[in-house]
């Protein structure tokens, strides 16, 4: 029997411990995941703190794709709660229902506010942007210039941190297909006689694991570490990248001060692309590295505290657009799942503040960040500070690739260089830096498997083809031999 070839992966979040599964599925490979926290699960890990659970902003399980639902399902069975969604927007000290109804904006904005909307947005149905190159243009072209301001400019330019003007077209094109505002007008109105045909941007259907988004992930890499095949260790960062005539020969891990070497066959990585392309050893060509250095990333902050407090909002999310407050959304765990708390008249709550890692909110320390966070809990009117009981700071520095209006530029320099890597392939949100969820990042492993696969088959047939052209060989040798 063929030995089974070797692959390492690098990252141990849904596109990585996708790929992990599906490749150990096919009972041909020795996978090894790598990754360097203390946890699996990636941007999607559930984290348990004194009897509560926090996952890094509330994660959803909402897919298009029939074959990642099966996997969900066939994996999780009744441990996969189906929910509604029910989210608002915090803006100028009201909370707007979402998506939009009609009375509850006009409460909020006030009738000139709402005529002035309805004028902008007739105003740009008749006379478009021409040139849409930025996210500004984009939305303002499908919602006019006063509901972009209200509704979308303040908590995208909080998550990006840069001027809507800078951040590319395709970000809005990606994340608001197919919704206008006569639409949402519409559905706000007659919505529940039209339920099932709502289009998918303000479609409210989702599932969540019982004890939170990681739960999932943990029973994948329970199936991966108990194949014989399947092994995973965490805290081990790649930091080197050793490879000669486009092939990947190994990479090098660090633990504290231990260093590791790691061979395989086929390399799948999921880490940020631009730290891929600096840890590769010989390094790559000058233009490449710039490209790679231009590669933008978001990083987030997450305050997650124990309130003691039973009911703060009804919201699975809530947006806060209000320019005073410095954070962005709030995720109320409770409602997925009551099982987030071990005493039912506590609440775990999740604030998320978005920032540029050499930015000074960045810096600030923990303890900084905490305080600033009760403060603006209390300012909302969601609870008092001296509800809060406990609570801890969370960091990610690469949490969502950016769109600036360059990258695809850059992006293409990457790829295009890392393309000609035969043995490499590469998956998920920052692997591939698409900002996207974790069901495309579960596509981009499949694809991934399947590319291994076919790579090993085209090689099994040469390997065939050369063995039978011996045996012909050797053969026509012994009938020669007969014929003298
Ligand atoms: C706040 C927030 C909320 C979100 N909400 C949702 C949601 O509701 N629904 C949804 O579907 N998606 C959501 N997403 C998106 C989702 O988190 C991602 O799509 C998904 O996690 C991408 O999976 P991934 O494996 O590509 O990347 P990641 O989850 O980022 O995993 C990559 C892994 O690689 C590891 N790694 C990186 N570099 C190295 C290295 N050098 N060596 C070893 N390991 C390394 C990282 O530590 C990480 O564990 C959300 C994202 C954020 C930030």
């Amino acid at each position: 029997m063929e030995s089974k070839k070797k692959v390492v992966i690098i990252g141990s979040g849904p596109a990585g411990l996708t790929a992990g599964i599906e490749l150990l599925k096919k009972e041909r490979y020795q996978i090894t995941i790598l990754e360097q926290e203390g946890m699996i699960g990636g941007l999607a890990k559930t984290i348990n703190f004194k009897g509560c659970k926090f996952d890094i902003g509330p994660h959803h399980y909402v897919t298009e794709s029939k074959k990642i639902k099966t996997w969900w399902k066939a994996l999780m069975g009744k441990d996969f709660l189906p929910l509604k969604r029910f989210t608002r927007i915090y803006y100028k000290k009201h909370f707007f229902k979402y998506p939009l109804e009609v009375f509850n904006v006009l409460r909020g904005l006030n009738i000139f506010e709402c005529i002035k909307s309805v004028l902008s947005y007739i105003k740009i149905r008749f006379f478009p942007l021409k040139k849409v190159k930025s996210f500004e243009d984009w939305v303002t072209n499908r919602f006019g210039k006063r509901l972009y301001s209200i509704f979308f400019k303040t908590y995208t330019e909080k998550v990006w941190g840069i001027d809507c003007k800078d951040i590319s077209a395709d970000w809005a094109s990606e994340r608001i297909q197919s919704f206008s505002l006569g639409k949402a007008i519409f559905y706000a109105l007659f919505g529940k006689a039209f339920k099932n045909k709502r289009p998918r941007t303000i479609k409210d259907d989702f599932h969540y694991p019982i004890l939170g988004s990681g739960m999932l992930w943990n029973k994948v890499a329970n199936q991966i570490t108990k194949n014989d095949f399947g092994q995973i260790f965490v805290d081990e960062k790649v930091i080197e990248i050793e490879h000669e005539d486009f092939e990947i020969r190994s990479v090098l891990t660090k633990q504290a001060e231990k260093l590791k070497k790691y061979d395989a066959n086929h390399f799948a990585s999921s880490m940020p692309l631009q730290e891929l392309i600096l840890s590769l050893k010989p390094i790559a060509p000058e233009d490449v590295l710039i490209a790679a250095n231009n590669l933008k990333y978001r990083g987030l902050i997450t305050a997650n505290f124990i309130v003691n407090k039973k009911e703060i909002c009804p919201d699975h999310w809530l947006y806060v657009h209000e320019k005073d407050l410095f954070m962005g959304r709030v995720g109320n765990m409770n409602n997925f799942t009551m099982n987030m708390v071990d005493d039912k008249n506590h609440t775990a709550l999740s604030l998320e503040y978005f920032t540029f890692v050499d930015d000074n909110f960045w810096k600030k320390t923990d303890e900084e960040i905490l305080d600033l966070a009760k403060i603006e809990l209390e300012k909302m009117g969601l609870a008092r500070q001296e509800q809060i009981l406990d609570g801890f700071i969370l960091r990610c520095s690469t949490a969502y690739p950016v769109y600036n209006k360059n990258y695809k530029k850059h992006l293409n320099i990457v790829l295009k260089y890392l393309n000609q890597f035969e043995n490499l392939q590469l998956m998920g949100r920052n692997g591939l830096h698409k900002y996207n969820n974790m069901d495309a990042a579960m596509l981009s492993a499949f694809k991934v498997v399947s590319k291994i696969e076919k790579q090993e088959m085209l090689r099994r047939k040469d390997d065939f083809t050369i063995e039978k052209e011996q045996q012909i060989i050797s053969g026509e040798t012994v009938t020669q031999k007969e014929l003298f």
